[in-house]
């Protein structure tokens, strides 16, 4: 049994077959085979050991001639360990006695010596090591054919177990047959973590590396309460797992009479809880969950896996989708096109070649570029603006210029509107988010441009640090309770109440126990969330008064660390709700 510890991104335990992808996406199963397959499993492992030999002879003749002989050696080398009638055997004699897959017995192997390699302390030896891989990887690639695996299309329940899944892969799971997922590489807030809650499958990130200590169909845990990953439990930690399962499905249970109650404290402080939703589709789980509208429409999927972008259209019929389903006195709030860094990419995206996407032409900054593309999003929605409450709001603001250029060009638009006669809400409420420093710190100017404030404190977080919310080597940077964090907040939130302006909390820090007293202490009354996990914080809300939750917040504002901040908050948090503290 092993036992690994990540960032817990999207709640639940499940406890299943690992289905093992490599870095590159290649799946490494475990496939027991039939007595009489043996034979034909022998002759595609002789097969594709004397096809991986070839391509590294090809190899090394090619490196030969470009690099000069001594790199060329390098193949050479592989391809006369492929050849090694030792190796040979050991292989076969696993296939043939334990009944195991082709790829079964190369992986086990290769990554056995590749590991003994590992384990001793020479940089020389961690070199063979990583060749032993990348043979292993070159005959695999020989066995499933350069397939990589089409997670799509899965036959049997599996926990995924993966270097790191892209948001594109992770929507695209599916919820019947991944039962939870664990990567080695990811932040908390990262995309993928984000489209894990959204599809409510339990996941685990960021656990460093794990994937060359598993192989396909070994039994795993994922605790995507706690971020713990297990690989072979034993029969004690699996009973242990199976009760906490039966336990955390009946808390939930307990939640589900929560939902046409109010979120108001025990004192009855109202606090508006909304849903944040990627896909219309959600807004069935807001709706299920109790969230009193939307408070962050995501528009980038509907620029996924597209070769040309959405036309005005398909943008309209996803926010009327939205508005229908979720009755048109609810407010929507649609976010304008936040594409680029660790999002999804778009014929608009520049960021690929960037150096540095995180600080680059991502969201405004790029529909300020593309005015056409901008535009047609701003007509959709402010034509769906005639059919409901319906709040638009510019992502990613930096500078004052640049809300003001975004206002401007939505008076074009609007213009534009008027003039073909097209009806819309003339007072469609504008916001911002307040994500990037330097945008807080000009708080009390934007207030000045806008009727909402939106901190999105995912952004916020990884901008303050300078600290790669995707980056699992620098996660204990990025925390929620750092003070510096916490000061901008809290700035903002003051900017906001002084001006009269609504202002809430959109980051994933909002859905997070841990910070609703805080939050609600420094005067947020308004969270946008997963919907997921509405429920747990307005029990929280409901167990709490507005005294408490104003002198936590007095108190964490004194707080020097982030670990002295989350710790405090973990412990009042427990004081009142332990169900809801990891
Ligand atoms: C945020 O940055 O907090 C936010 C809500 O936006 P996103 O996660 O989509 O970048
Ligand atoms: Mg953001």
């Amino acid at each position: 049994m092993e036992i690994k510890r990540g960032a817990p991104v999207s709640p639940g335990v499940a406890i299943g077959p690992a289905l093992v992808l490599d870095t590159e996406g290649f799946r490494i199963p475990r496939r027991s085979v039939k007595s009489d397959q043996v034979k034909g499993e022998l002759d595609r492992l002789r097969t594709a050991l004397a096809a991986s030999a070839a391509s590294a002879r090809l190899n090394q003749e090619a490196v030969s001639a470009k690099l000069g002989q001594q790199y060329g050696a390098i193949f050479g080398a592989h391809a006369l360990l492929v050849e090694d009638a030792a190796l040979a055997r050991e292989l076969e004699t696993l296939v043939r006695e334990q009944n195991v897959s082709a790829e079964y017995a190369v992986s086990r192997v290769m990554r056995r010596h590749a590991k003994a390699l590992e384990s001793i302390d020479s940089d020389g030896l961690a070199t063979r090591a990583a060749d032993l891989f990348d043979i292993e990887k070159s005959i695999l690639g020989h066995l499933l054919g350069q397939r990589r695996e089409q997670l799509a299309d899965l036959q049997e329940p599996v926990v995924i177990l993966a270097h790191d899944l892209t948001p594109s892969d992770t929507a695209g799971l599916d919820q019947e047959k991944v039962h939870a997922f664990a990567t080695e590489a990811g932040g908390r807030a990262s995309h993928t973590a984000i489209m894990a809650g959204v599809l409510e499958i339990p996941a685990v990130v960021g656990l460093g590396k794990f994937v060359t200590d598993v192989s396909g169909g070994d039994t795993v845990i994922v605790d995507g309460n706690r971020g713990v990953l297990i690989l072979n439990p034993d029969e004690e930690t699996l009973e242990r797992y199976r009760r906490a399962q039966s336990t955390f499905r009946s808390f939930e249970n307990t939640l589900v009479h929560l939902r046409d109650l109010p979120a108001a404290t025990k004192d009855g402080t109202r606090v508006q809880l909304l849903g944040n939703i990627e896909f219309p589709s959600e807004v069935a789980h807001c709706q299920e969950r109790g969230a009193e509208g939307v408070g962050l429409y995501r528009t980038e999927f509907l620029y996924v896996g597209k070769d040309t972008d959405p036309t005005e259209a398909e943008h309209l019929d996803a926010y009327l989708t939205v508005l229908r389903t979720l009755g048109s006195n609810k407010p929507v709030v649609i976010r304008t096109l936040d594409l680029g860094a660790d999002k999804f990419a778009s014929t608009a995206d520049a960021s690929a070649e960037e150096r540095n996407p995180f600080l680059g032409v991502r969201s405004v900054r790029l529909c300020l570029r593309n005015l056409t593309l901008f535009k047609t999003q701003m007509r959709a929605i402010l034509r769906a603006s005639a059919f409901g409450d319906v709040r638009i709001m510019f992502p990613m603001v930096s500078t004052l210029l640049e809300l003001r250029q975004c206002k401007m060009i939505l008076a074009e638009v609007k213009e534009d509107l008027e003039e073909e006669g097209i009806a819309f809400n003339r007072d469609i409420p504008v916001g911002t988010m307040i994500e990037v420093p330097s945008a807080a710190l000009m708080a009390d100017q934007m207030a000045r441009e806008v009727e909402f404030f939106s901190i999105g404190t995912n952004d916020l977080i990884q901008y303050t640090l300078a600290a790669d919310r995707t980056n699992e080597a620098v996660a204990s940077l990025y925390s929620p309770g750092d003070p510096a964090v916490l000061r901008l907040i809290d700035s903002v939130v003051k900017v906001a109440c002084e001006r009269g302006i609504a202002v809430n909390v959109c980051g994933e820090m909002s859905g997070e126990p841990t910070y609703t007293m805080l939050l609600l202490g420094l005067g947020i009354r308004q969270l946008s969330i997963t919907p997921h996990n509405v429920p747990e914080i307005k029990k929280l809300i409901r167990s709490i008064t507005m005294e408490e939750a104003v002198q936590a917040a007095r108190e964490v504002m004194r707080l020097e660390t982030a670990r002295d901040v989350n710790n405090y908050l973990r412990e009042q948090t427990r004081r009142v709700l332990p169900e809801v503290v990891s």
